[in-house]
């Protein structure tokens, strides 16, 4: 899993290392680094960022010239080891539990745009949370796409949930109080409001999302992005970050190879955890995104090298 992320970082961190620069060398270094991020698919102000980070830690620090190197790698560890334990985490299975007894559900809102997996991922996570003796409703609250509620009705009844559903063209906020309303008078635990997903900039859309979540004030807004689309996915992310906001994200297709700087930019621009990955087509293909264990498999290779 983003193994081109994890070269592109062991390569640059080899290079640093072994050039053994001098303070005059760090334009050269960042230089590198810019194209070695870029190349990973890292979005160009999140790069921005972590170079000044590194630059503002080391105009603070008496280096010697052979060790500038090393700073800097470690600069560039610390600088995304930040940002990843900046977002935090969350809990979902805990907080959806803690919530029981309320009276009222724990509600989840799904944004992102098609294509990228989102009604797949909704599925995969009515799956893990039936699996955890949690009840789930599902709202079709996309009214918009052509077949977006036949696919939805297909999953929940592959998986034994109810739907709540209305015509095409019906209000989506109304379609998400009502699965709510009726979660409220069955006792049922957990709400997943399907949304429609397309461009991002596409007002109307985002009016529609911002009137679900003022009506339904979600627990919880989960961006669902393509972990393949890299930069396209951070600037989706902003984009419903902006206009929504975003509490947490799931990045998809994590079993294609794609660059993994989505991961970090969007933790970076959004300040919201990734929670899952998608690793396949399956409803059992959803992975628990392991922040440490991210960081350090990025690192990994060079720190094996380092040592060797
Ligand atoms: P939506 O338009 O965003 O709702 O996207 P869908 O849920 O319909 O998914 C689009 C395609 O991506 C489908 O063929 C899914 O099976 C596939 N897909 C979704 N998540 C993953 C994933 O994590 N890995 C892989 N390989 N395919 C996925």
């Amino acid at each position: 899993m983003f193994e081109s992320l994890r070269t592109t970082f062991s390569g640059v961190a080899r290079k640093i290392t072994e050039k053994e620069i001098g303070a005059d060398d760090v334009d050269g270094v960042m230089a590198e680094l810019d194209i070695a991020l870029l190349e990973a698919d890292v979005a160009v102000d999140v790069i921005d960022s972590i170079k000044s980070e590194i630059r503002a830690a080391l105009a603070g620090s008496s280096v010697k010239r052979g060790e500038v190197g090393p700073f800097v790698r470690t600069g560039l560890i610390r600088a995304v080891s930040d940002a990843f334990e900046a977002a935090g985490t969350v809990d979902l299975i805990g907080r959806i539990e803690s919530k029981r007894g309320s009276g009222s559900p724990f509600v989840i809102v799904f944004v992102g745009i098609n294509g990228t997996g989102k009604t797949t991922t909704l599925a995969k996570v009515a799956h893990m949370l039936s699996a955890a003796k949690i009840s789930v409703a599902v709202a079709a609250s996309d009214t918009f796409r052509a077949g977006a509620i036949e696919q939805l009705r297909a999953h929940t009844d592959a998986l034994g949930v109810k739907i709540v559903a209305q015509n095409y063209g019906s209000d989506p906020a109304a379609v998400a109080r009502d699965a709510v309303l009726y979660s409220r008078s069955h006792g049922v635990d957990c709400v997943l409001v399907d949304t429609a997903g397309r461009m991002q900039t596409n007002r109307n859309l985002m009016d529609q999302i911002s009137k679900i979540t003022s009506v339904v004030k979600p627990d919880i807004t989960i961006f669902v992005g393509d972990s393949l689309a890299g930069n396209d996915t951070t600037s989706q992310a902003r984009e419903f970050d902006q206009k929504v906001g975003v509490d947490a994200a799931i990045l998809t297709k994590a079993d294609g190879g794609g660059g993994g700087g989505a991961a970090l930019s969007i933790v970076k621009i959004t300040s919201a955890p990734i929670l899952y990955t998608g690793t396949g087509q399956s409803y059992g293909d959803l992975v628990r995104f392991d922040a440490g264990a991210f960081v350090e498999s990025m690192f990994a290779t060079a720190a094996q090298e380092q040592g060797a």
